[in-house]
């Protein structure tokens, strides 16, 4: 048994929902599972949501359907993760905890800090009620279209995937989230949109209203497009890094302030991302070491440019989520 207790809610009153997503999430106050009867009581689907505190999309659409008695097609469960982060002051702005792991790097090993128990209670409680499929939405730091992950390209990982967005990613890489447990059904995760946009929250309620909706889950609602083991350009611990419209030379690295317009764009061989001070490499390193940093990257002019025809995506322009995270992910164009 896991040392963390979930609230547990299943009786969903106004003064629960309040005036708005910020008043529920305070009346919640910590993690919480909310049970939802659906038509039909045989089966069962997962929502889980704020695993990173920052990323409101989910939560605001789930406060929305709550406020409209949304009645799901099976009983549902939704999971409500990192309710103290997003909490704590400015609000929503907290990935997770200061000095605290990242939630949803911990439910790969057992450890006995906080995250992890709070990592194991989650993964008990979906086990307990054998699901036919779960989602996990997030949010990306910075702005951009959605997409979904997953560990697995199967149809039903593919068909969970569709009820939110047509781009869907087949990942390689471990880090410990939530979508590579076996639950014994599909995971697969969403990430909504920049959780800045308000086309996030719009993906984030249709989608959960479609795939909650739907009587057969696995029944694909729109053609996906594939990418398949995307790699991440992460940042060495000692480089400095800042975002600008010029070199700052005051920084290892300067990004462009305007990346994150290259979010799923059309970034062709040569395009300049940012300005590198020393005129080299070495501050960067790809997730996989057998993969060189320098088959995809180069320096022309003191520049950072592509070296190929790539899709970037999960690009953000916080200092700290790049160093922490990574800088981006990206594949080769197919
Ligand atoms: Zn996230």
């Amino acid at each position: 048994m896991s040392g963390i207790k979930l609230n547990h809610v299943s009786e969903i009153s106004p003064q629960l929902l309040g005036a708005n997503t910020l008043q529920f999430l305070s009346n919640l106050g910590g993690p919480t599972v909310i049970h939802i009867p659906g038509k039909d009581k045989s089966r069962c689907r997962v929502i889980v949501t704020l695993l990173h505190g920052n990323e409101p999309s989910g939560l605001k659409a789930i406060h929305s359907l709550l406020c409209d008695n949304f009645v799901p097609q099976v009983n549902t469960k939704i999971i409500i993760a990192s309710v103290v982060a997003s909490l704590t002051e400015p609000v929503f702005t907290h990935r997770m905890l200061p000095g605290k792991r990242d939630l949803n790097r911990c439910f790969n090993h057992d450890e006995k800090d906080l995250q992890h128990m709070l990592a194991n209670a989650i993964c008990e409680e979906i086990k307990a009620c054998q699901p036919e499929g779960i989602v996990d939405i997030h949010n990306t730091s910075g702005s951009g279209p959605s997409f979904s992950v997953s560990i697995d390209s199967s149809r039903q990982h593919q068909a969970i995937a569709s009820y939110f967005t047509h781009r869907f990613i087949f990942t390689d890489i471990r880090l410990g989230s939530i979508m590579e447990k076996d639950f014994g059904c599909p995971i697969v995760t969403i990430e909504a949109g920049g959780s800045q946009d308000t086309e996030a929250d719009v993906t984030a309620i249709n989608g959960i209203r479609a795939y909650l909706s739907a009587d057969m889950l696995f029944a694909q609602a729109q053609e996906l497009a594939l990418i398949t083991h995307p790699r991440r350009l992460e940042l060495c611990k000692e480089s400095s890094l800042h975002y600008g419209d010029h070199l700052n030379p005051a920084v290892d690295i300067t990004l462009r302030q305007d990346i994150e317009g290259f979010n799923f764009g059309n970034v062709v061989q040569n395009t300049p991302l940012g300005w590198i001070k020393d005129n080299d490499l070495h501050h960067f390193h790809l997730d996989e070491p057998t993969q060189r940093v320098d088959d995809f990257f180069s320096i022309v002019d003191g520049m950072l440019v592509t070296k190929k025809h790539l899709v970037l995506f999960m690009i953000t322009t916080r200092v700290d989520i790049a160093k922490s995270d990574c800088l981006l992910y990206f594949a080769e164009k197919p």
